[in-house]
């Protein structure tokens, strides 16, 4: 029990199980998903950052090409600085030769120290961001066309193969920032939805434990009121009721039995108790009136405990009973002939009814049945009594009635006789011998066949006992 109890204890609860792993597969799909987007985001920047340079060079060579004269063979000078300067702040330092190879500009010449600050500050930022990238300074060759003519050549210098400026740079961080951003979000979402699934599918199973903890230390009347959508959970939580119902009726049951067997077995036990204590302390002779009666008290007790061997094979034979087709008219007969005695001695008169096709029921079980109702006929009919058998056959079950001219049961007391040991009129019954086991017995094979069992009765005028077994065809249920 303790080793249980310990590796109870190490063993990591369902709900953090579930958490822990839902959290991870959240995890690990966060994580992909911000991976793929940063390279696919990453490698279609870089295309466009290098169709953009390409563009813009272009544009930069037919600028400069505009700013040629072809009449007076001259460049407009105060443009060609402009575009230089401009070409210098986007990061391209320009060198502009006409045809004869002569300098028109030199953004170098011009400003040496401000191109050296510019490209400094490029290859920095490009060394420190795109290490990978081994980018270096490189100088590329256009010809200046004027329609189909050259007329003359730009230099370009830069960082190559590509570079970002600024505003690239500042535009890849805020969209890395909103991806780091989801994720955290995305991973908060996932830890909060984790938990509240693995809350979900844990609190019944937690209160199923606990349940069943209270059911092993005999505590029957819990009750699970747990509401899930989870189907599986929803059976399980339903199938634990019905099981500590169970245990609870069981145990109700078992509890009555002892109360009501020690009740039934004290007055015979306390009578012979004190009349044979009586007789060995002198101070009753032992004549045959009181050993008879001795004797029929133990006589009362053995016909107790071979009624409850009854009761208790009726009842665990629910479960198997053996059906078989059964004539019911042919076997009410076979107890009539056991019971003829009796009926002769009360002179009785006793009618059949009805005839029925064969039934599946359990031949034993129901002979049994038969024989506890007529017995209870024939003891609760004055002498010169008549009983009524009587069958009807249904579409889908079989009506049997047994009617009597008795003394009848009241009103009061119909609802208790198919419990154990009830007798009506208990004053009455002990005159009789009834031990009060007769109709339980009766109650719980027709149960077990399926069946209903009903009582109409009236005080003086009789009773009849109704029963209706539902057909089947089964041979074993
Ligand atoms: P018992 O062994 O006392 O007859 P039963 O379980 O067979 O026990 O019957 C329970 C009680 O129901 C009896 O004590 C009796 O008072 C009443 N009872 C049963 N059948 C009849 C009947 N046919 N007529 C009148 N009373 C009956």
């Amino acid at each position: 029990m303790e080793k249980v109890i310990n590796s109870m204890v190490n063993k990591i609860t369902i709900r953090k199980q579930l958490s822990f792993l839902i959290l991870c597969v959240a995890l690990i799909v966060i994580f992909l998903i911000s991976m793929l987007s940063n390279i696919l985001i990453n490698k279609n920047f870089e295309r466009y950052v290098v169709q953009q340079q390409e563009k813009k060079t272009k544009e930069l060579i037919e600028n400069i090409g505009l700013q040629y004269d072809s009449k007076s063979d001259t460049w407009q000078n105060d443009m060609i600085h402009a575009i230089g300067m401009y070409a210098l702040y986007d990061g391209y330092i320009l060198k502009i030769y006409n045809n004869h190879g002569i300098s028109i500009w030199d953004t170098e010449k011009h400003d040496m120290s401000l191109c050296q600050s510019v490209m400094n500050q490029i290859v920095t930022r490009m060394e420190k961001e795109y290490p990978k990238l081994h980018g270096a300074i490189t100088t590329k060759t256009y010809p200046i066309l004027r329609g189909e003519n050259q007329i003359g050549t730009a230099v370009l210098e830069y960082y190559g193969p590509y570079f970002l400026d600024e505003n690239d740079f500042q535009f890849l961080k805020a969209l890395n920032k909103i991806l780091v951003s989801t994720a955290c979000i995305s991973f908060l979402g996932a830890f909060v939805v984790g938990s509240m699934i693995a809350k979900k599918i844990s609190k019944p199973i937690i209160n199923t434990v606990f349940m069943t903890k209270e059911i092993s230390c005999g505590n029957y009347e819990v009750r699970l009121e747990e509401k899930t959508s989870i189907q599986e959970l929803q059976q399980l939580v339903t199938s634990v009721n019905i099981l500590a119902d169970s245990l609870e009726k069981q145990e109700r049951l078992r509890k009555q039995l002892t109360a009501d067997v020690s009740h039934e077995l004290r007055t015979p036990l306390t009578t012979v108790s004190t009349h044979l204590e009586a007789m060995i302390e002198g101070l009753w002779e032992p004549t045959k009136e009181r050993l008879e009666s001795c004797q029929e008290e133990l006589s009362r007790l053995t016909h107790l405990v071979k009624d409850l061997e009854k009761l208790e094979k009726a009842e665990s034979d629910v479960i198997k009973l053996k059906r078989e087709p059964i004539n019911m008219r042919e076997l009410m007969d076979s107890v009539l002939m056991i019971l003829e005695a009796e009926i002769y001695r009360k002179q009785l008169r006793v009618c059949i009814l009805g005839e029925t096709n064969p039934i599946f029921v359990d031949r034993d079980r129901i002979h049994q049945v038969m024989l506890n109702l007529l017995t209870n006929a024939i003891k609760y009919t004055k002498e010169g009594g008549k009983i009524f058998i009587s069958f009807m056959d249904q579409k889908d079950a079989i009506l049997m009635k047994i009617e009597d001219t008795g003394i009848g049961i009241s009103k009061e007391e119909q609802p208790f006789i198919f419990e154990r040991f009830y007798r009506a009129d208990k004053s009455r019954n002990r005159k009789t011998g009834g031990s009060g086991i007769g109709l339980a017995i009766v109650h719980s094979i027709v149960k077990a066949h399926g069946g209903q069992i009903e009582v109409i009765s009236e005080v003086d005028k009789g009773s009849q006992f109704l029963i209706k077994l539902p057909r089947k065809n089964e041979s074993n249920t």
